[in-house]
């Protein structure tokens, strides 16, 4: 595929007397300006103002990322896997002792709501927490007497230096799912962070600057976007690229990667759908949906943005009605402010693209239940109420697109057959959740349903970081998930000895 140029260059790349700071790279363990990049604003989605200047850095800034990498690497990995898991202990104190912090951060710049960052915060460090066990997840296999005197044992060695390019949607906790294992195998990391809301990056990088047991270069973080992708997909130093975002971008990575033989993980989008069987307990179903649907403005990779309602009409309705009337209940209105419940997209054309989507399918005929687009769409132009839809199309865009809003579109289903074949029928396979008194019921669904993370009465099944996170089908290209045994089986390259002593 060719490349596509970076966005637009919306800044000037100089700090104004007054205005906005420029980000700054972190390179070799200092804190180094992208000399003469263009800029792009980082916008508060809920304000509209300006918080910083996000430099627009190319092959010049990764070039010196990965000399500083490749120069930290061979100590680093030579250290005692002991000594690297105490200073990912050591980052493990330091973003818990700044998790409030870095929340408030999360909130001004992605725009969710503050005590999801929190969650988001804390998610990150669990992935940091498990990463500590490093000196165990290490540990090989051996066989002995192969042969006569003969003995195998398989060594795991790290693969090099390894880079990740985050989205924008969890700007603090995805970051940590590569960089506390990466490190901790012995590898030397390289963060592209999303160049729409970077700041939680930079603040966590300002930690890690304070660690000593990190050496300079082993943490590197280069802020820009496309150019400094592709400088990365392109850098013959760059031994390994974890990804996660859309699924067209997920290919991309996972095409060039694959022609330049790196190894990768490419981690995209989602539809997930959420089942609700006719036995479900609707005090358990209509919070969780709420949660899910709505929860982040459904800027979430596992949030459940189609209700299948299975069962005969009288139960759907009744199901429709109850989760219309909790949505009606919702709050809209800044991420800062404790009391809200839907926060703002992250950006104008974010909730563009949405209500795009609404107009056509209400075009097409299909029901809208709850119009979320006379809310009031706040300084920003970010904000739109919770919506619902319903179709009867099973292959209409809002069943079978990826939105990324506070929208949520109801299908009918006769039955759990029938829910299965829809759900099935997506392209996407990251999530997917049922709701059910049946143990029957949640079986059939488990066994059948072509998805990476389920739930059982739970609408938003995040796999806790002991565990791999990643989907199936176009959510994902590669093979290894992030986080858990996963992280480690990526990060590390295998080696197997056969010896002989007479
Ligand atoms: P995105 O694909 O637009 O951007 C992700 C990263 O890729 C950014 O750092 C960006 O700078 C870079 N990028 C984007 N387009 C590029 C191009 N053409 N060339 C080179 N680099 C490019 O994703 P996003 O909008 O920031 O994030 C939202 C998406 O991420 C959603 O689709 C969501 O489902 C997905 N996501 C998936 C998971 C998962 O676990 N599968 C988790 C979180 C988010």
């Amino acid at each position: 595929m060719e490349p596509i140029a970076s966005p637009s260059r919306t800044g000037t790349g100089s700090p104004h007397e007054s205005g906005p700071r420029t980000l700054k790279n972190y390179l070799g363990g200092a804190w180094v300006p992208a000399e003469g990049a263009a800029a792009l604003d980082d916008i508060d989605p809920a304000t509209g103002g300006v918080s910083a200047l996000v430099p627009l850095s190319g092959e010049t800034e990764v070039a010196a990322a990965v000399e500083a990498a490749r120069g930290a690497q061979s100590a680093w990995r030579a250290t005692a896997p002991q000594r690297r898991a105490r200073a990912v202990m050591a980052l493990r104190e330091s973003l818990t002792r700044h998790q409030d912090e870095i929340a408030a951060l999360v909130t001004a710049d992605m725009g969710k709501a503050i005590e999801d960052a929190r969650g988001e915060v804390g998610r990150g460090i669990e992935s940091v927490e498990a990463a500590t066990a490093i000196p165990h997840l290490l540990k090989g296999e051996n066989l002995e007497g192969v042969a006569r005197g003969i003995d195998v044992e398989m060594v795991r060695q790290p693969v090099g230096v390894v880079a990740a390019i985050t989205p924008f949607n969890f700007p603090a906790m995805i970051p940590l799912w590569f960089l506390p294992y990466a490190i901790a195998c012995g590898n030397a990391f390289i963060l592209k962070p999303s160049e729409r809301d970077p700041r939680p990056s930079e603040r966590i990088f300002e930690l890690i600057d304070e660690i000593p047991e990190i050496p300079a270069g082993v943490c590197n973080l280069v802020h820009g976007a496309h150019d400094v992708v592709n400088a990365l997909l392109d850098h013959p130093g760059v031994d390994a690229i974890s990804f996660v975002g859309q699924a067209s971008t997920a290919r991309y990575i996972a095409e060039r990667s694959a022609a330049s033989g790196k190894r990768f993980q490419a981690l995209g989008g989602a539809k997930n759908s959420l089942v609700v069987m006719p036995d479900a307990d609707l005090d358990v179903t209509v919070p969780a949906i709420m949660g899910t649907a709505f929860g982040a403005a459904g800027q979430r990779c596992l949030a459940g943005s189609v209700a299948v309602l299975v069962g005969d009409s009288a139960r759907q309705d009744e199901v429709r009605t109850a989760l219309v009337a909790a949505a009606q209940e919702l709050s809209v209105g800044s991420g800062a402010d404790p009391g809200t419940d839907v926060c703002p997209l992250v950006g104008p054309e974010a909730r563009e693209r949405v209500v795009a989507a609404v107009d056509r399918a209400t075009g097409e005929g299909d029901d809208l239940v709850l119009d979320g687009r006379g809310a009031d769409p706040g300084p920003a132009g970010t904000i739109l109420g919770p919506t619902i839809l319903e179709t009867a199309d099973f292959e209409s865009e809002v069943a079978r697109e990826e939105l990324f809003g506070p929208l949520l579109t109801i299908v009918r289903a006769r039955d759990l057959d029938e829910a299965l074949e829809f759900v099935n029928g997506s392209r996407y396979g990251n999530a997917g959740s049922i709701f059910t008194t049946s143990g029957g019921a949640a079986r059939d669904y488990r066994f059948g349903v072509e998805a990476g993370m389920l739930g059982v009465n739970v609408g938003v099944a995040a796999p806790v970081a002991w565990f791999p996170f990643s989907g199936w089908k176009d959510s994902i290209d590669g093979d290894l998930h992030a986080n858990g045994t996963d992280a480690v089986e990526f990060y590390t390259r295998k080696k197997v000895v056969t010896s002989r002593w007479s």
